[in-house]
C-alpha cells in the first residue's frame, strides 16, 4: 500500500516533463532533452527496484519459478510436460490479471530419446555416461560395438579420415567458449559420418564438470548418412584421449532408442500490459518456456521466462501503465532452433515498425551487470542513460550486443535488441544437463535482474519517442 500514494505523485513527472520538453513538434529533441525526460523516471525506477528487491516482490520470481520447475519438470519440444507448462502459464498469466493473455499455435519437432547407455568393453568395463543429442537417430536395436577413435578437433579428423572408416569418433575438443565450441556438437555427427565413421560420441560443451553429459541440438546435412550421435562427460573424454595416445585399444558398446515423430502442435504464450497511448507500439520481453528433458529447465531458460513474467507483475502491481504495450512472449521450441520465434516472427513482421524493441533473457539469471544492446548509435546512448537509473543497485553497464536466438530474427532486420547481461561464470557448469535445476537459482540475483528487465522495459515502452533505429 505504501506505493499508492508515490505513484500517483510520480505517475505525472514524466508526462510532464514530456510536455514540457516538447516545445515544438517541427523540431526534434536534442540529447539533453531525452536526458532530461530520463532523469524524470528516476523515481519509477526506485519504486521498482524497492518493490522487486527488498519490497512486497522480493523473492517472487524465484518461488514462482521453483513451484512451476518442480511441478512440471523439464520441457522439451513435443513433450506432455511442455503442453502442461503451456496451459500452466497461460492459468498463471490470468491469475495474474494480465491482459490479452492468449496462445498463438506453433508446430514443434518432437524427438525422444529413449532408452540410451554406452559402456566401455576394452580396454576395461566401465559404464560411460551420456545423453543422446537431439534429433539424433537410434543404433540398430541390438547396438554398436566398435573400436573409438580419439580426435581433438575436425583438422585432426580429417587428417586421420582413413583410420575413422568403420568406427565410433570421439571428440575431446577443448573448451574454449560455447560460441565456439558448439560447432562439435552441432555437426560432429556429420562430419564423422563424412569418413565413414559409424557413431559419434562429443565431449560436452562445458566448462567444468562432475562427470555430467549436457546434450543440446545437433544437425544432419541431406547428403550425409545419419549416425547415431551422443555427448559424454569431460572425464570419460579425456580418458578415452589419454588412453588413445598410449596406443591402448579402446571398444565401446553404444544402444540409443531415439525416435523423431511427426511435428507437435505448440504454442507461444503471450500477456501484456496494453499500452495507454501508442498500444499498437510494442516493447517485447521474453524468455523461453520449453527446455531440454534433463534437469528441471529452471536456469535455461526457467529464469529467462519468470524474470519476464515478473517485469508485468511489477509494473501492474505499481499501479503503472506505460504509454505503449508491454508485451511478454514466453517462447516454444528455442532449444530446436527457434522454432516458435521464427512463427511469431512470420506472423508479426508486417507490423515491424511498431516494434521499439525485442527483449530476451536466455543466459541465466545470475548477478546482473548490465544488458546487451544490438541497435545504432544513438538508440544505444538513450539505453545507456536508461541504464544510469539502475545507479541504486550498480547495474549499469552497456555491452555490444544482444544475444538471443528468439529474437534475432527482429534485430537482423534492424529492431533495436536487449538481452540481459550476468555472470555467467557457471552457467556452462549446468547448462542442458541434470544440473540445471532450481538449486542453481538464487533468488536475490534474480530480484536484481528483474529489477534491471523492469526498469529498461517500462521506461523505454512509456518514453515519448520510440528509439531510433
Ligand atoms: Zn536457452
Amino acid at each position: 500500500m505504501k506505493y499508492v500514494f508515490l505513484i500517483l505523485f510520480i505517475n505525472l513527472l514524466p508526462q510532464y516533463a514530456g510536455k514540457s520538453l516538447r516545445r515544438d513538434d517541427r523540431y526534434p529533441k536534442t540529447f539533453e532533452d531525452i536526458k532530461n525526460e530520463i532523469a524524470g523516471y528516476t523515481d519509477i525506477a526506485k519504486a521498482i527496484i524497492d518493490l522487486a528487491v527488498h519490497g512486497k516482490a522480493q523473492n517472487r520470481s524465484y518461488e514462482r519459478l521453483a513451484v512451476f520447475a518442480d511441478t512440471i519438470g523439464p520441457r522439451l519440444s513435443g513433450s506432455k510436460n511442455l503442453d502442461a507448462a503451456i496451459k500452466y502459464m497461460f492459468s498463471a498469466l490470468q491469475e495474474d490479471e494480465l491482459e490479452n493473455v492468449h496462445l498463438e499455435p506453433v508446430k514443434v519437432p518432437h524427438w525422444e530419446r529413449g532408452e540410451e547407455f554406452a559402456m566401455m568393453l576394452e580396454p576395461r568395463n566401465h559404464s560411460i555416461a551420456i545423453l543422446g543429442l537431439g534429433s539424433s537417430v537410434a543404433t540398430p536395436p541390438e547396438g554398436i560395438t566398435a573400436e573409438v577413435i580419439v580426435v581433438a578437433s575436425f583438422d585432426e579428423l580429417h587428417k586421420r579420415a582413413q583410420e575413422a572408416k568403420g568406427k565410433i569418433v570421439v571428440y575431446n575438443e577443448p573448451f574454449i567458449s560455447y560460441g565456439e565450441t558448439v560447432r562439435y556438437r552441432s555437426q560432429g555427427a556429420v562430419e564423422a559420418a563424412k569418413v565413414g565413421a559409424v557413431a559419434s560420441l562429443i565431449r560436452s560443451i562445458a566448462s567444468f564438470s562432475i562427470h555430467s553429459p549436457h546434450t543440446g541440438w545437433q544437425n544432419y546435412q541431406p547428403d550425409v548418412p545419419q549416425i547415431p550421435t551422443a555427448c559424454i562427460s569431460v572425464e570419460d573424454a579425456e580418458m578415452m584421449s589419454r588412453m588413445s595416445f598410449r596406443g591402448t585399444k579402446i571398444v565401446v558398446h553404444l544402444k540409443m532408442g531415439a525416435k523423431t515423430y511427426p511435428d507437435s502442435p505448440s504454442f507461444n504464450t503471450v500477456a501484456e500490459i496494453v499500452g495507454s497511448k501508442y498500444p499498437e507500439q510494442i516493447v517485447l520481453v521474453s524468455g523461453h518456456l520449453d527446455s531440454w528433458d534433463v534437469g528441471q529447465g529452471a536456469m535455461d531458460d526457467g529464469g529467462g521466462a519468470f524474470i519476464s513474467w515478473e517485469a508485468l507483475s511489477l509494473i501492474k502491481d505499481l499501479g503503472l501503465r506505460p504509454k505503449r504495450t508491454l508485451r511478454l512472449v514466453l517462447w516454444t521450441a528455442e532449444e530446436q532452433g527457434g522454432i516458435g520465434a521464427k512463427q511469431y516472427y512470420q506472423l508479426h513482421k508486417e507490423n515491424i515498425s511498431n516494434f521499439d524493441i525485442v527483449m530476451e533473457s536466455d543466459e541465466g539469471t545470475f548477478q546482473p551487470s548490465g544488458l546487451g544492446f544490438t541497435g545504432n548509435a544513438k538508440a544505444r546512448d538513450i539505453v545507456k542513460e536508461i541504464m544510469t537509473l539502475l545507479q541504486p543497485i550498480n547495474v549499469t553497464d552497456v555491452y555490444d550486443n544482444a544475444d538471443g536466438t528468439d529474437i534475432d530474427y527482429w534485430m537482423r532486420d534492424g529492431v533495436p535488441g536487449a538481452s540481459l547481461h550476468d555472470d555467467l561464470s557457471k552457467y556452462f557448469w549446468f547448462h542442458h544437463s541434470q544440473g540445471d535445476t532450481m538449486t542453481v537459482q538464487d533468488p536475490n540475483q534474480m530480484n536484481l535482474c528483474a529489477a534491471v528487465w523492469t526498469v529498461v522495459s517500462y521506461v523505454i515502452a512509456d518514453m515519448e519517442e520510440m528509439l531510433p533505429r
